[in-house]
């Protein structure tokens, strides 16, 4: 038997992977996802989107949940979604919840290792910060009168965030069945925001900031190469920036692979049947 203080080991399916995603992406974005790392995270990964798609459905084997939020980019289609990925997580009875978009390449192993130096029942908020300082918000009650303003840090949505199962559990006034919404609505802040505002602004818990996880917000070419693999979270410009994308060498031309994801992914997992055979000599 394990000595009593010793921590069980946390293990891939104690982590609930939330990707968010839309209809018109489903093609575009998740097929690479699908072909990558979530193959190698099948079980842990549940994709949130806003359209029937029976393809996709086959191939996420009950995995994939159709929100019936609009595929609008909107604060509250946005919020609705992440409002139907914090319910499910918590029916789940998952350890960890863990939010990436579809343009986020996830390193499960470097996840997992990350996690396993917290307590899934003490309050962790860990992510990316977007900006430099905490943002200020305004709190309105009914009727729209301003009350008071709030400081709070938050992590952006973009590069991924984790929160351990105990601080979610606080988060649930403010956070499950529809009332996620509602909290959004009286800061009139985007998602990732509102999820700062409950952890900091609500419960007095703090966002741990971490530097494994990344967006297309920051400068991906800077990420020093021998770093790569040890990353949490990835992420590419996509059309409107195609030249931020993060700097790896080896595996498959820009062309073959405009978001590097695949060479990323051909890397970590060399086994992949798809990916180039290393050449002899
Ligand atoms: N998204 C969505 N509904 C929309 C538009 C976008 O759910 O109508 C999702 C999209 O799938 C992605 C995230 O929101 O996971 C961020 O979208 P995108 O990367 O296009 O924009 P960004 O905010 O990163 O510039
Ligand atoms: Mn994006």
């Amino acid at each position: 038997p394990q000595p009593a203080s010793a921590a069980p080991s946390l293990r891939p399916d104690d982590v609930f992977i939330a990707v968010k995603t839309t209809r018109k992406n489903h093609g575009p974005r998740l097929r690479l996802l699908l072909r990558t790392w979530i193959s190698r995270a099948r079980r842990q990964t549940f994709i949130f989107t806003d359209g029937d798609d029976p393809a996709l459905q086959l191939q996420g084997g009950g995995r994939v949940i159709n929100t019936n939020c609009s595929a609008v980019r909107t604060r509250q289609a946005l919020c609705c979604k992440m409002s139907v990925e914090y319910d499910t997580f918590i029916e789940s009875g998952r350890k960890w919840f863990c939010h990436v978009d579809d343009d986020n390449y996830v390193n499960p192993k470097s996840l997992l290792h990350l996690l396993s130096s917290f307590s899934p029942s003490q309050d962790v908020y860990l992510g990316r910060p977007s900006l430099d300082h905490p943002i200020e918000a305004t709190e309105r009650v009914q009727g729209g009168r301003t009350v008071t303003t709030v400081k709070f840090w938050f992590a952006t949505g973009g590069a991924g965030f984790c929160l351990s199962r105990g601080l979610a559990l606080k988060m649930s006034p403010w956070a499950s069945l529809g009332s996620f919404l509602s909290t959004a609505e009286q800061v009139r802040l985007p998602d990732d925001c509102t999820v700062g505002y409950i952890v900091e602004g609500l419960l007095g818990a703090r966002l741990l900031h971490s530097p494994l996880f990344h967006s297309h917000l920051e400068n991906l070419q800077r990420l020093p190469p021998d770093t790569l693999l040890q990353q949490v979270t990835l992420s590419y410009g996509g059309p409107e920036n195609p030249h931020n994308v993060v700097n790896v060498a080896r595996g498959f031309s820009l062309q073959q692979d405009p978001t590097r994801f695949k060479s990323v992914h051909c890397l970590l997992y060399p086994d992949t049947d798809w990916c180039p055979r290393q050449k002899q000599g």
